[in-house]
């Protein structure tokens, strides 16, 4: 199976070699005609402002949308959940609006710029050891929205881990932790397609 990785800006090889390790092949993915030959796609950390403006710039907006549409399984981290969503709280920015969700960016504040954390998540038996680093949280999702996992500190409940049918999105990098269980639940969603 060819699972592709946006690969503009951010950290897209750490994907790859997730994907690699798991026995799929990992495809950086910059033009349209690249997004067409893969299965499924991961969207990675970086600068999501980067990165979409980066996705304009390439032609591959629409594309994107299209994929999405047409139920392409996609995987978001970091600044690529901010890329999947539908809005900021804070300024506009170029998104894909394929996931129903308002987003917070840097939403845990300087003090905790990076933190990491045990996460239960839903459907797993074991936690999931959760790397944040200047990360979103979900402010607002839409009724098609599961929450997965969240975070929880003294202004409330935060989502950090979302599924809409074959879109994913995580506010923390699944990649930088050896755990390859999100990227086996995107493998399994093109299975299941
Ligand atoms: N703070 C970044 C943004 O808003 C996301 C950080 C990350 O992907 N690690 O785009």
């Amino acid at each position: 199976m060819r699972v592709g990785v946006l690969a503009l800006q951010g950290d897209f090889r750490e994907h790859v070699a997730i994907l690699d390790s798991i026995g799929v092949e990992g495809i950086e993915v910059r033009t349209p005609e690249e997004l067409q030959s893969v299965e499924a796609l991961v969207i990675p950390g970086g600068e999501s402002t980067t990165i979409g403006r980066l996705a304009s710039l390439y032609g591959l907006i629409d594309p994107l949308r299209e994929a999405a549409a047409d139920g392409m399984p996609m995987l978001g981290t970091c600044a690529g959940m901010i890329f999947l969503a539908s809005g900021t709280v804070e300024h506009e920015q170029p998104q894909l609006g394929v996931l129903d969700a308002v987003v917070r960016r840097n939403a845990f504040g300087r003090q905790v710029d990076s933190f990491e954390a045990m996460l239960d998540v839903e459907g797993f038996d074991e936690p999931m050891h959760a790397v944040f680093i200047r990360a979103p949280w979900i402010a607002k999702v839409g009724g098609g929205v599961d929450v997965l996992a969240s975070v929880e500190d003294d202004s409330g409940v935060h989502p950090v881990l979302v599924r809409q049918d074959r879109i994913l999105a995580t506010s923390f990098h699944p990649e930088l932790t050896g755990d390859t269980r999100l990227h086996r639940m995107l493998v399994g969603l093109v299975e299941s397609h």
